[in-house]
């Protein structure tokens, strides 16, 4: 099985995005690109000029930095604050824009000798994750003038917080940028997918910050018109095994399996590819038409088929997001990001 990577419409997504709103894109590609694969989807952003991008971690940032071509203007900015044994890495390498997550990584950076251009300022309106708590704004203000601070952004993060509370949170923020000198600042980003979806073009704010979107997927909540889906994980059937006379079938009695036909199509991915054992019950898409998986074994999983499928028939797995959601119970941001790296991603 092979996950095939669909340059087109992540390109697509992200100019349908820019252009809708009028707004640069900050592409979110975290969990190795939602699973779409942190290499790939990298290489893409630098050809299409698209010199900004995000991640949760440094290590992937270190992972993209290994497989692109050098290219000063390609930043990508880390949320996650940065250990002090790490800020050598950061010196060392204009391309990695920061979080300052609190006062103290502030100051931690500065002091160790960090630029404030590879510098954005995380505000954090008191929902107990990172971020500069909204209280200390006025020492921020000081420093700033103090010390003639230029930043690479300011943002903050809307959650899933009510549409009202979100409001406020746009408000504060916006009242902040103003207080700190919007001039001070490169980039000004407030929305992930939901946030776009809820509260469109924000006047203050000079970029997107979508991750699911540029993928061309949704949540509860989340919805854009027109986005096209990148991911397709697709393969062919190896095998086709005539079970009728067997008592067992992999690891359990026949009798206590949901099966109606006699036949099972064998395909070469299972729960040590991330496919998780809970897909079975669910469907495999086989030319056109939806048959049953009945067993997700680590490295094979069983369809149940009847005699119009053959070997070599190609077989596609998650090919509808929403009914896989509901079977699994799980958001797809979960169910693409744990697919292994064993599986192959094919550009196309
Ligand atoms: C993951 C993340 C995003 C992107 O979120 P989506 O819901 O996938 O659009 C944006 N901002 C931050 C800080 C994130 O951690």
């Amino acid at each position: 099985m092979n996950i095939f990577i669909s340059e087109k419409n992540f390109i697509h997504n992200i100019n349908l995005l820019k252009l809708k709103y009028n707004k640069d894109i900050i592409p979110v590609i975290k969990a190795n690109a939602y699973g779409h694969d942190i290499k790939i989807i990298s290489k893409l952003l630098l050809k299409y000029k698209i010199n900004i991008c995000a991640v949760a971690r440094i290590f992937e940032a270190l992972e993209i930095l290994k497989h692109i071509n050098y290219d000063k203007n390609f930043k990508i900015l880390i949320f996650e604050s940065i250990e002090s044994n790490y800020l050598k890495e950061i010196i060392n390498n204009s391309q990695l824009l920061i979080s300052a997550n609190s006062l103290e990584d502030l100051s931690l950076y500065l002091k160790s000798g960090i630029s404030s251009n590879q510098i954005q300022l995380k505000i954090d309106f008191g929902f107990g994750r990172n971020g500069i708590f909204y209280k200390n704004i006025d020492v921020l203000r000081n420093l700033i003038i103090k010390s003639n601070l230029k930043f690479s952004g300011i943002f903050t993060h809307l959650f899933s917080v009510e549409y009202e509370d979100g409001i406020k949170i746009i408000n504060n923020f916006t009242e902040i940028v103003k207080e700190l000198g919007k001039d001070n600042f490169q980039m000004i980003h407030l929305q992930n997918s939901l946030g776009i979806t809820r509260y469109g073009s924000i006047p203050i704010s000079t970029h997107l910050r979508p991750g699911m979107f540029v993928f061309g997927f949704y949540e509860e909540g989340a919805f854009e018109n027109n986005l096209q889906k990148v991911f397709s994980l697709k393969g062919k059937i190896i095998n086709i095994r005539d079970i009728s006379s067997l008592k067992y079938l992999t690891y359990n009695l026949k009798k206590n399996l949901p099966m109606t036909l006699s036949k099972v199509a064998i395909i070469k991915i299972g729960y040590g590819d991330g496919f998780l054992k809970i897909n079975e019950g669910s469907f495999a898409l086989i030319n056109n038409r939806q048959f049953k998986i009945i067993s997700v074994m680590m490295d094979t999983t069983l369809i149940e088929v009847d005699d119009s499928v053959c070997i070599n028939d190609s077989v596609q797995l998650y090919y509808d997001f929403s009914s896989t959601r509901n079977y699994l119970k799980m958001n797809m941001c979960e169910v693409l990001s744990i697919l292994s790296n064993k599986i192959p991603r094919i550009l196309i």
